[in-house]
């Protein structure tokens, strides 16, 4: 299933086509095309926010069967998330994770007032807050910039969590899986990869 870099140069190029206005696959949201994809061979997984305006498949210009995706408030990791993509690496065969945050995520942006002593929010919601915090602590929570820089080393946090993970660690360090992170532009609409 090539390589994780070609499956880089892949998804990447798909983004281009998207900000371009030239997508390739954008508009053919037939049931036809659902059917002629047969079985599923992706060759990427994402994970990204459950933000509205980040729809993944559409900002990468992909059709049915070609990545997988996983969205989770704030691309948080939990059991769950992790299970989905050790099979998709095991069983599947990907050989690219990609983990996309973006702009104004209103997940970093409630990890911040609750950091600021605002009312910590209740329920499972907590668990998104606690898991995004470190990130902003990292930063520090009265920087000025504490917004965007935490969306970032979020994203990087998120990215080596993904690398240790028992089952993913022996692929990446053999240079069969690569694990990269990238920013969302809710502007432009392109994608930029971030130095992990
Ligand atoms: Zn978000």
């Amino acid at each position: 299933m090539g390589s994780p870099r070609a499956a880089l140069a892949e998804l990447l190029a798909g983004n281009r086509r998207f900000v371009s206005g030239q997508p390739i696959h954008g508009h053919d949201v037939t049931a036809a095309a659902a059917a002629a994809s047969g079985d599923q061979q992706p060759y990427a997984v994402l994970l990204g926010c459950i933000d509205s305006r980040v729809p993944l498949e559409a900002i990468f210009d992909q059709t049915f069967g070609s990545i997988c995706v996983i969205r989770t408030g704030g691309h948080v990791l939990d059991r769950a998330v992790l299970g989905s993509i050790e099979y998709v690496v095991g069983e599947l065969g990907v050989r690219l994770v990609v983990v996309l945050g973006h702009e104004r995520c209103g997940a970093v942006a409630s990890t911040v007032d609750t950091l600021r002593g605002g009312r910590s929010p209740g329920g499972s919601l907590a668990h998104l807050v606690e898991q995004i915090a470190p990130a902003v602590t990292e930063v520090g929570v009265d920087d000025p910039r504490v917004h965007p820089l935490a969306i970032r080393r979020h994203v990087l946090r998120t990215v080596r969590a993904l690398r240790a993970d028992a089952l993913l660690a022996a692929p990446v360090a053999a240079g069969r899986l690569a694990v990269v992170g990238a920013l969302y532009d809710l502007a432009t609409g392109e994608v930029a990869l971030l130095e992990t």
